[in-house]
């Protein structure tokens, strides 16, 4: 016989996708965050039936099949300087939400809220759409969005859920069938820190610069490769994270030693992907072939992969508002290691957590979030050499 109480993904290789929550008709399945801080769903046994749906619905549980992607690779960016200014690589995913949204669709994509907690919320119109746009590095909630999803399908809207690979995963586990009014794009992805790590982070550094009401973690004034680490405080004044203010970006883009431990293993990256079209840093353009826009490259490029005909009919949706170039998969692949290895889990993220939650902000930052030695040394090189060489000598730019 069954056991009444269903067994969900272990908590280590639970990515807090979400679908379980989403299937519990009954509401049994709340969403609580683990002892590192990262969302994982919580059953209620009062309230669960033993129907095992939670289960079923489990992505890591019960694999669903890529597909064989068909891959079509294009470097594009947003033909609106300003868009594309505000996007963290060339704004590819503004042109293809606008699309949708011109199109009375929905778009779903990850948020800040007034607390600065990261959640998926659905907008419906394109003035909505700054509150989506740019990457937002920690993991981000996504409640009960997948069952909001289904609704606006199920009213024949247009949807385009924007999420990491294990997020679209969540979602087609959910919804089981295939909606021919549903796109799904997900982003190469190097893994997620908690969300409690940003919430320690962010009150620590309002100790130090008051109160923030945003943050952006690819500001391009300085240019692409080189991003920088914007606070905008509640008075509207904007304050650039220099040293020991910007230890939360050196810990998620030097050090991997924050990631949800599903993130050393990820089971969703590979060329062969669930989602519709994948976007990303088209990082190492023109490095092995050649490409005519070098001049372009400082203000952000996007990489564009089109994994099947739902996804071209995305493309072709929104391809009118961006600069394209088709190029080739060997390009991405030899420059964005994401996109085909998960991030390497080092000894410091054993005792990381441990940490975070009985030391203090600032002994985590001499302990665990200082810039390696290869990060400084890139960064003095950039400041000194002529562009001419600092491009040829870059080590693989950011995330
Ligand atoms: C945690 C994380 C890790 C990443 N790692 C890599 C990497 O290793 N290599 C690489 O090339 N690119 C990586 N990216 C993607 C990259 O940062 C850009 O998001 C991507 O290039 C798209 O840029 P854009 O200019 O088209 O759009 P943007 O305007 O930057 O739009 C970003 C989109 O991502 C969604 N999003 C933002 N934050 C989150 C979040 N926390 N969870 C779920 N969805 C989110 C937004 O809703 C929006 O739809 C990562 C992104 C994230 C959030």
């Amino acid at each position: 016989m069954e056991n009444k109480i269903p067994m969900l993904c272990p908590d280590n290789e639970c990515t807090g996708c979400s679908a379980c929550i989403n299937s519990c008709q009954f509401g049994a399945i709340t969403t609580i965050q683990n002892e590192d801080g990262f969302y994982r769903p919580s059953i209620d046994a009062d309230k669960c039936t033993g129907c095992h749906a939670c289960e079923r619905r489990c992505p890591i549980l019960h694999p669903l099949k890529a597909q064989k992607s068909q891959l079509k690779v294009y470097a594009t960016w947003h033909k609106d300087a300003a868009t594309r200014m505000k996007s963290s690589s060339g704004g590819a995913f503004s042109a293809l939400a606008e699309a949708i949204l011109e199109n009375g669709g929905m778009v779903m994509g990850a948020a800040y809220d007034e607390q600065l907690h990261i959640r998926h919320i659905a907008i419906s119109s394109v003035e909505e759409l700054d509150q989506l746009r740019r990457s937002k590095y920690a993991q981000s909630k996504i409640g009960q969005a997948f069952k909001e999803i289904k609704g606006y399908l199920a009213d024949g809207k247009k949807v385009l859920f924007v999420g990491t690979p294990c997020q679209v995963a969540g979602l087609k586990a959910f919804l089981v069938k295939n909606y021919d009014n549903l796109f799904c794009c997900d982003f190469v992805c190097h893994g997620v820190p908690s969300s409690l790590f940003f919430e320690k982070y962010l009150q620590w550094l309002t100790s130090h610069i008051g109160k923030i009401s945003s943050i952006n973690f690819r500001d391009k004034r300085k240019g692409w490769y080189d991003s920088i680490r914007v606070a905008t405080r509640v008075d509207g004044k904007q304050q650039i994270l220099r040293g020991n203010k910007d230890s939360y970006w050196v810990g998620f883009n030097n050090h991997d030693n924050n990631l949800q431990l599903s993130c050393y293993n990820c089971q969703f990256l590979g060329l062969n992907r669930l989602a519709d079209i994948t976007i990303a840093d088209f990082w190492g353009i023109g490095k092995n072939k050649p490409y005519g826009h070098k001049d372009e490259i400082e203000k952000g490029v996007s990489m564009v992969l089109v994994n099947n005909p739902q996804g071209q009919a995305l493309f072709d949706l929104g391809k009118g508002r961006m600069h394209v170039f088709e190029r080739d998969i060997d390009e991405v692949v030899s420059s964005n290691q994401a996109i085909s290895h998960s991030s390497v889990k080092p000894p410091s993220r054993d005792t990381f957590y441990k940490d975070l939650f009985t030391g203090t902000f600032d002994s985590m930052i001499s302990k665990y979030l200082t810039p390696t030695l290869k990060t400084r040394l890139v960064k003095i090189m950039r400041e000194y050499l002529p562009y001419s060489i600092v491009s040829r000598i870059r080590l693989g730019g950011q995330r």
